[in-house]
């Protein structure tokens, strides 16, 4: 028997074949893929997951592609990514046990979205398409262009006119059809949507949407096996569209069900910046729906004002009793040094949104000192250097020789003076 089982209805539970489609025709609520759990129970085990390939494929049971663990896959290298035990941001915090789930090293493009476009380009071949798209906040697109090139598919990829530029030539440079459209985030994909009503193209979070959003469960399937099969007590999760929250949240409920992690009690957290915080500001108002904005932040990965998952955010978030917050750009560029500064990583405005709500959540007394706590840092920071560059000060400059440098750092000769 197939480990997928079907597409299902999130609001009304209709099921549908496991092909191309994202909505249902009864009462337009978003689909998902359900798995034999049974079936993918008889044979997963902690052994057989140590024992797979050093990407996120070692999780193939529980990803929603046809085959085998050894067949093709595009993006055979993507995920399992660096789990950082942070000793000295933790310090600073006043946290026993942190960790930053490193994905600003994902491959290829540095970023998550490594995951979901790996999960989504392998998909969209097995059901025989040929040209893949995207409307894209920035990672997104850099991620399927990558894929698409070296998969050797047709690519489009949609993007807002106001990208940071290395994003902007991390889709050139692979030679995509690059579209700039004049509007947000939301003008783009309102447009794709259209798009794909007419072109029988892979959209990889249109019709793809199914499939691509489970890649993200293998954020949550790596922390609790490189925590040594433990949930952690505390998640602080950016949030654009909100799926990644959601799905970390399956993926931890996953593990628990097939018996590979004992009781799952993590608290789920969502990470916004106050320009662009429709599902946070909803959560903080105590409402169980969002209302749409218009989104003006430095974090434009995260600058979605209408959220497809913001919804289902809320409603993981509640679940798990976790909480959401949102920080200021200058926050935002604050954390990114903190966190370049105290462990080395240099993360894109993202997670100087992930970092600023987590000091946030800490000082709230809603992290505590002894819970065991994962901030996810999505994207790298060579990505949105716009963000940070007047924020860092200049190289000191010198003539090349020794007197100079000594005189400039006013030490002595022979090293007297140093520290
Ligand atoms: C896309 C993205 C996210 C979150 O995306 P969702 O739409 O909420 O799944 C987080 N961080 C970065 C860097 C991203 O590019
Ligand atoms: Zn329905």
């Amino acid at each position: 028997m197939a480990k997928m089982k079907a597409l299902t209805c999130r609001e009304c539970g209709k099921e549908y074949p496991t092909t191309a489609i994202h909505v249902c025709e009864l009462c337009f609520g978003p689909l998902e893929v359900k798995y034999n759990y049974d079936e993918i129970k008889k044979t997963i085990s902690r052994k057989t997951i140590e024992a797979g390939p050093h990407s996120m494929w070692r999780y193939h049971d529980l990803l929603p592609v046809e085959g085998t663990v050894d067949h093709a896959v595009i993006g055979p290298h993507a995920g399992f990514t660096p789990m950082v035990r942070a000793k000295n941001l933790g310090a600073y915090l006043g946290i026993d046990e942190l960790y930053i789930k490193n994905d600003t090293v994902n491959h290829p493009t540095l970023s998550f979205k490594d995951r979901v476009v790996s999960v989504a380009l392998t998909r969209a071949r097995e059901l025989g398409f040929n040209t893949v798209a995207c409307a894209s906040t920035g990672n997104l697109a850099n991620s399927v262009a990558a894929h698409a090139a070296a998969a050797g598919m047709q690519c489009y990829v949609f993007i807002p006119g106001d990208l940071e530029a290395a994003k902007v030539l991390g889709n050139l440079i692979y030679k995509p059809n690059v579209v700039e459209v004049e509007g947000n985030y939301d003008d783009v994909n309102r447009l794709c949507s259209e798009i794909a009503g007419e072109h029988h193209w892979a959209f990889v979070n249109i019709n793809i949407r199914p499939y691509y959003a489970e890649g993200s469960k293998t954020l949550a399937f790596e922390t609790v096996e490189q925590l040594g099969w433990r949930a952690p007590d505390q998640a602080v999760i950016p949030m654009a569209s909100g799926s990644l929250l959601t799905k970390i949240k399956k993926g931890l409920q996953e593990m628990q069900a097939l018996g590979l992690v004992d009781k799952v009690r993590t608290k789920i957290n969502g990470a916004q910046a106050e320009g662009c915080s429709p599902i946070a500001t909803a959560y903080k108002e105590g409402r169980d729906f969002f209302r749409p904005v218009k989104p003006k932040t430095i974090a434009k990965s995260l600058a979605i004002g209408n959220p497809a998952d913001g919804y289902y955010a809320l409603k993981a978030t509640a679940e798990t009793g976790g909480a959401m917050d949102m920080v200021s750009d200058e926050e935002i560029v604050e954390s990114i040094k903190l966190l370049a500064q105290t462990e080395g990583i240099f993360a894109e405005t993202a997670g100087g949104v992930t970092i600023g709500v987590l000091q946030k959540l800490v000082k709230q007394g809603v992290i505590k000192k002894t819970d065991v706590t994962v901030a996810y840092i999505t994207g790298n920071g060579l990505k949105t250097q716009e963000a940070v560059v007047d924020a860092v000060g200049r190289p000191v400059r010198i003539q090349p020789s020794l007197v100079n440098f000594q005189k400039t750092f006013k030490m002595g000769k022979h090293g007297q003076g140093d520290a």
